[in-house]
């Protein structure tokens, strides 16, 4: 058994690996942050039904509260469609996808963060401790601190994002040229009567809009994705994601004739903005550093798989340290994860191609595409069962 493990990074990954740990008394590890304790500003997060269920083996129907809203179904809507309930909009119900009813949720991260954080406490995180390097020393690694301190342990978990420095290999981050437009409408009524339990996607051309609420409130959570001419440079501005954009180029980004597009951009008041990066190749481990969340496999965000992704691993990891194997580690964790994170990152790229068609030929073939979705439920289950069914649990998760 590992002696003492050091998380670092207090983000999704490193704190659903924490809970798994205490809850099954592994007492000996410490979670590292380098940021304050605090909130941020509200944001939605879709948590899909894979992640629920890890969740949920942590918390056993941690859902059953306000502060999670349930999604029954994901509507495809043509930015440029005049109407509400145009022809073309696709509505594909994504209440039957999963076997053991596991429920689609979205919420504000914050709220997952608190549900991640409650448990844990002040001996085992320790906020505004930023690790500036790692040493390893035989079968030690020593932590270096920002303050000048440091910490030892056996086993050394990364969960410190996309930028990660205990990575080393920081020239494997790629610009992707997207720019992610985020915010949150509180309170919104649309007199058109929105349903809560719909995520709608609004394609066009080279961007598209994810709007979903996040609370029975009705905060209204929307995400914009459009690709841009320029290309960014890294800098510190990109790791805490609060650089404001003005809202009126927002509304002329994403302009539309559709009525209830137009209340949503009409309501917006705030809207924050940041460039997309993703990871040119995965990073599992080394020596008795693990890799989890998007320290390992940062990608793009277009198959809402992300934390997702960042529980999986975490629940995986947590497994393979509680079996007791310390040698080879790496290779056993390597071994569960590589393929499924390998698919997903295929599925979120293709989701790239097909939300920003522009030839009238590929258009068509996408509604087709999606038609057959929405109504044959063998293709609806060969699309999502996949993703959403995994259970590490079991072996067999596609149906
Ligand atoms: C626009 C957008 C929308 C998204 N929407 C969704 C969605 O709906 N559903 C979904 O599943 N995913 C979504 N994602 C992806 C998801 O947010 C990430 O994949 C997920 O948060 C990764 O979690 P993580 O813990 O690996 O990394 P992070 O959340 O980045 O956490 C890393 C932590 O490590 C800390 N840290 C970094 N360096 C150090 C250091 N040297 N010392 C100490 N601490 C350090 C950081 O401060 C941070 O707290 C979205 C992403 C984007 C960009």
């Amino acid at each position: 058994m590992f002696k003492k493990i050091i998380i670092v990074g207090a983000g999704i990954a490193g704190l659903t690996l924490a809970n798994f740990l205490k809850k099954n008394n592994f007492n000996n590890f410490r979670v590292y942050e380098r940021f304050e304790k605090k909130l941020s500003r509200p944001t939605g997060i879709q948590l899909t039904p894979n992640a629920v269920r890890i969740l949920d083996f942590l918390d056993s129907r941690f859902f059953l509260n306000n502060n999670f809203n349930r999604i029954n179904y994901l509507n495809i809507n043509a930015v440029n469609s005049k109407n509400f309930n145009d022809k073309s909009d696709l509505r594909i119900n994504l209440q039957n996808i999963v076997s053991d009813k596991m429920p689609y949720l979205t919420c504000d991260r914050n709220i997952l963060m608190k549900f991640l954080e409650k448990n844990l406490s002040s001996k085992e995180i320790f906020y505004n401790r930023q690790v500036v390097q790692t040493i390893k020393d035989h079968n030690i690694i020593r932590v270096k601190f920002n303050d000048g301190s440091e910490d030892y342990c056996d086993l050394l978990v990364s969960a410190d994002g996309m930028f990660s420095n205990s990575r080393l290999d920081n020239n494997i981050i790629t610009n992707t040229n997207f720019y992610a437009y985020r915010g949150v409408l509180k309170n919104f009524y649309s007199k058109y009567s929105l349903e809560n339990d719909v995520i709608r996607l609004w394609l066009s051309g080279n961007k598209h809009l994810v709007t979903y609420y996040i609370s029975n409130q009705n905060d209204l959570s929307f995400t914009g994705i459009s690709k841009s001419t320029q290309k960014t440079k890294l800098t510190n501005d990109h790791i805490n994601y609060s650089i404001p954009f003005p809202a009126d180029e927002f509304r002329s980004l994403f302009s539309s004739e559709n009525k209830i597009l137009r209340e949503m951009l009409d309501t917006i008041h705030e809207v924050y903005r940041w460039p997309i990066f993703s990871l040119k190749k995965r990073v599992f481990y080394r020596d008795n550093q693990i890799f989890i969340g998007d320290s390992s496999h940062g990608t793009v965000p277009f198959q809402a798989q992300g934390a997702a992704l960042a529980i999986e691993d975490s629940y995986v990891l947590y497994e393979q340290i509680i079996k007791n194997i310390t040698n080879n580690l790496g290779v056993f964790y390597f071994n569960k994860r590589n393929k499924r994170v390998r698919r997903i990152i295929l599925r979120s790229h293709l989701n790239v191609f097909l939300f920003h068609l522009k030839n009238p030929f590929f258009l068509l073939l996408r509604s087709i595409i999606f038609k057959v979705i929405e109504k044959s439920f063998l293709a609806k289950k060969i699309m999502f069962g996949w993703i959403f069914n995994y259970n590490p649990r079991s072996t067999s998760y596609f149906f």
